[in-house]
């Protein structure tokens, strides 16, 4: 029975990796995968995206909703 779940959540996390939201990345001067995205609103209300850069460890950031 726990067996099961901890597959569960293996092939649950690997749906989200898959679904990974990019960003451009100022410091690399390229588009990279954001690692540990948080949707954050912006002051004017818009929806945005914020999280780490996998290869440099700065923030990016990208405008739009966190797509689930
Ligand atoms: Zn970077």
């Amino acid at each position: 029975m726990q067996k099961i779940a901890i597959d569960l959540y293996t092939n649950l996390s690997v749906n989200i990796s898959k679904k990974m939201v990019t960003a451009y990345c100022v410091k690399d001067k390229k588009v990279v995968e954001i690692k540990n995205p948080v949707e954050v609103t912006l002051k004017n209300g818009r929806p945005a995206v914020k999280g780490t850069c996998p290869h440099c460890g700065g923030t990016v950031f990208r405008i739009g909703k966190l797509k689930k």
